[in-house]
């Protein structure tokens, strides 16, 4: 890999040590702490016209902001999703725009694409031959395929309930894949074994510096598509947190190159059977208490423990936004709307975002003429059974 003129190294996000970006490729060897790539942002000269007069419509546009250059990266052309208006949503909800920022259009129909991509990069450039995590199915999935296009080995762990088409792609894509009995904890327990005993390089979720910096993407191309305007609110769905603590970052960047002058409101949605963020947030707490019986038919989000959960509740306070849990019926109904009043394909995970709007919007948390973002994650396709199933239990 080579590294992009203004990226100068990994700090972490607990202890504040910054170390070269070749020495670590996981969490900060001083405290295990979460690390961040950081940039030279005096060195970096980026601005609208710059952007306008770029042709490449992937997240690689942004290259400027992010750790590699568009040459050494390892990439589907990920990025570049629409921002969909959902006239009939914003009616139903009260409030003056609803957009849905449709990821589910990416590579492997995940927003991980976006953090994969930075991923697999290092891990290309690292002197590892095989990658690993523990995952619902989606980021597992993606982190295959990218694996595949960087000719590295890949190992998912995930658990017995994790969609069809996640397990047959990672096959498809050559992965190596360990279908875990119970749930997504025991996925990861399964996980921190094998890697004990194996020279892996991990793609869990905030053990690499660069899932949560490549999420970042999706807030610079939302901004760009409202023509350098800020929405008044992004709500995300929220299991691992990796969204909103890119998304956070993100805002923070393009402020900080006087791109925007200020933040949008950040919300985490989560479902009301494992909600681990919504539950710190709401206590006052600065991380999240594990879930101990978690239960929902959510299965990208029902992550007990998610172990960035301090940097997701710092951000949710930061951006002056919230936390909202949602019912599994709602979550089911929500997703099922979207496509049937809007013809949008969204996963079950959105559909807890979309009812997390909802519910913002009934406490007027939103106000009447608010632009509300809420980012779609997956494609819809991959929960079709789930979705499916929902009408069956109303009898159609
Ligand atoms: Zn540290």
């Amino acid at each position: 890999m080579e590294t992009s003129h203004a990226f100068s190294g990994l700090t972490c996000l607990d202890c504040g040590t910054t170390i070269p970006a070749d020495e670590v490729s996981g969490r900060c060897p001083d405290c295990g702490g979460v690390l961040d790539p950081q940039y030279e942002y005096d060195a970096i000269e980026l601005d609208r016209a710059t952007l306008d007069d770029r042709t490449d419509r992937s997240q690689w546009r942004y290259r400027e902001l992010l750790p590699f250059t568009r040459e050494s990266a390892v990439s589907l052309d990920e990025g570049g999703t629409p921002l969909v208006e959902c006239p009939r949503l914003a009616d139903e909800l009260d409030v003056g725009r609803v957009l849905v920022k449709d990821d589910g259009r990416l590579p492997t129909g995940s927003t991980a694409d976006r953090g994969q991509s930075l991923a697999l990069t290092a891990a290309a450039g690292l002197d590892v031959t095989d990658v690993a995590l523990p995952s619902p199915g989606a980021s597992a999935q993606s982190a295959a395929a990218y694996a595949a296009r960087a000719g590295l080995d890949s190992h998912a762990f995930v658990p017995s309930r994790t969609p069809f088409t996640n397990k047959a792609m990672i096959n498809v894509h050559g992965g190596d894949m360990n279908v875990i009995g119970g749930r997504f904890d025991d996925a990861v327990d399964a996980f921190e074994d094998a890697i004990a005993e194996e020279p892996w390089h991990s793609l869990s979720a905030f053990d690499t510096p660069y899932r949560h910096e490549g999420r970042k993407t999706a807030l610079f191309e939302i901004v760009e598509q409202l023509d350098w305007t800020l929405p008044d609110a992004i709500v995300a769905p929220t299991g691992s947190g990796l969204s909103i603590a890119g998304l956070y970052k993100g805002a923070r960047e393009l402020r900080e190159l006087g791109l925007v002058d200020d933040l949008p409101a950040l919300y985490a949605a989560q479902a009301a059977g494992c909600a681990p963020i919504v539950e710190a947030w709401g206590d006052g707490e600065s991380e999240s208490s594990p879930v101990e019986l978690p239960d929902t038919i959510c299965g990208e989000l029902e992550i007990p423990d998610p172990n960035g959960s301090a940097h997701v509740l710092d951000a949710l306070a930061a951006t002056d936004g919230g936390a909202v849990s949602v019912e599994d019926p709602e979550i089911l109904e929500s997703a099922v709307t979207a496509a049937s009043s809007e013809g949008l394909e969204v996963g079950t995970s959105t559909g807890a975002a979309l009812g997390g709007t909802w519910r913002l919007a009934e406490r007027d948390t939103l106000a009447e003429d608010d632009c509300v973002v809420v980012l779609n994650t997956g494609a819809g396709s991959k929960d079709d059974d789930v979705l499916r199933s929902h009408l069956m239990g109303q009898g159609i």
